[in-house]
């Protein structure tokens, strides 16, 4: 959490998850229509942002992705610093990549400071239902067991895209 001129709040959330498990498509979406947010790169990947006001409180939201760097687990500190938020992603039809799912979480233990992030867990590529590897119970086992939301998506189809985003504000609203 920290504090930001002309903001209650900014909050800085990551997403993670093996290469190709649909990040960037995911966040791209987000970053449509509705919920429309701007887009800025960096050195170390990009970041959507946007202003959230929700009772009054003015939230400055950004959302990074990646610029690749996981295809080589080489995802730095700067990228995890002061992360308060993290989108966990997998895909549903690759088993390996729920398995690693513990690894990200492991890694965001490891390199952010803050004790208790909101934590959401994404199935995403949900549109290939024949598949499928990685069922809706496991999945949703698997959150509660973090104590984290769960949601399942498709980028592709731009299935669930806006529970995300407001599972996100409301998780973020209810962790301030
Ligand atoms: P990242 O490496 O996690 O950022 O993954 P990308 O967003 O680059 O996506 C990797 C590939 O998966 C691309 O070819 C996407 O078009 C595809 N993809 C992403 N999301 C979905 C989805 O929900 N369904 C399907 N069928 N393909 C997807
Ligand atoms: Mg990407």
């Amino acid at each position: 959490r920290k504090t930001l001129v002309g903001f209650d709040y900014g909050i800085k959330c990551i997403a993670l998850g093996d290469s190709g498990v649909g990040k960037t498509s995911l966040l791209q979406k987000m970053g449509n229509a509705k919920h429309a947010m701007k887009t800025t790169p960096t050195v170390e990947g990009i970041f959507h942002s946007k202003v959230l006001t929700t009772s009054g409180r003015k939230i400055q939201l950004s959302i990074w992705d990646t610029a690749g760097q996981e295809t080589f687990r080489s995802v730095t500190r700067i990228y995890y610093r002061g992360a308060s938020c993290a989108l966990l992603v997998y895909d549903v039809t690759r088993r390996s990549s729920f398995n690693s799912i513990s690894v990200w979480l492991g890694d965001l233990r490891d390199n952010s400071s803050n004790t208790k992030p909101v934590l959401i867990l994404v199935a995403n590529k949900c549109d290939l239902s024949k598949d499928r590897e990685v069922s809706s119970t496991e999945g949703n086992l698997f959150a509660k067991q973090h104590n984290m939301s769960y949601i399942e998506t498709s980028a592709e189809k731009a299935l669930n895209i806006e529970r995300v985003f407001e599972t996100l504000a409301k998780d973020v609203y209810h962790n301030i």
